[in-house]
């Protein structure tokens, strides 16, 4: 299974424009993740763009940008819903809200799945004692994934080996736009999940109108 894992587009015209010529183009990824923060305040509306992207799953949490969550409201055939899981073949993935806490994930399940994805804005905001503690209880001794943004100056990040509270996971941070990042706009990661573990490539979406991707680098 391939995932497309996009994040912190803010509005900008040129990344949103090279996440959509990556997307259009990766139409052999069944999935398509989009961690947060997709607008600003000033951009209240999302590209209907969006709706025509190949993935047969796409996935959608809200950052603290996000605001107001009639932004989404365009939007066909996305889970923007959190918390939820949703069992894509045997990864279970997990939307989970900005703000989120341990009552967040009382009741979610996810049984018939091999491995996790998790996918929320903050990673911070699941470092929490207790809510890692909730996120641990769930996943059980499966792999996990968990798909960020949110911090710009940080990524883009690809972590192998994390580990918190005995749990480990793999990261995947990603920040689209031009903002603290390298001044790459589109840039996003293309995460391959074969024999049972994910691996990561750092790609950037072509400019102009031109479908495609530019390959960075392989972590
Ligand atoms: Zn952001
Ligand atoms: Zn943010």
């Amino acid at each position: 299974m391939r995932i497309i894992h996009v994040s912190d587009t803010h509005g900008e015209n040129e990344a949103m424009m090279r996440v959509d010529n990556l997307a259009m183009y990766r139409a052999d990824c069944s999935v398509v993740a989009v961690t947060g923060d997709v607008i600003t305040g000033a951009k209240e509306t999302l590209t209907a763009k969006w709706n025509r992207w190949p993935q047969a799953h796409r996935f959608l949490v809200r950052g603290n940008h996000d605001r107001p969550a009639s932004v989404f409201g365009d939007l066909r055939g996305w889970t923007t819903d959190a918390p939820k899981v949703d069992l894509v073949e045997d990864l279970a993935f997990v939307n989970l809200p900005w703000g989120v806490k341990a009552s967040d994930l009382v009741g979610l399940s996810v049984a018939g799945a091999t491995a996790v994805v998790i996918m929320v804005h903050f990673i911070q905001q699941l470092m929490d004692a207790l809510t890692w503690e909730k996120v641990a209880e769930l996943v059980g001794e499966r792999p996990l994934l968990v798909l960020h943004g949110h911090d710009h100056k940080d990524a883009p990040k690809w972590e192998a080996n994390g580990e918190a509270g005995g749990k480990s996971f793999y990261r995947s941070h990603i920040c689209s736009c031009g903002h603290k990042t390298h001044k790459l706009r589109g840039t996003s990661h293309i995460i391959d999940w074969g024999d049972g573990k994910p691996s990561c490539t750092f790609v950037q979406g072509n400019e102009g109108i031109v479908p495609g991707f530019i390959t960075l680098l392989h972590y």
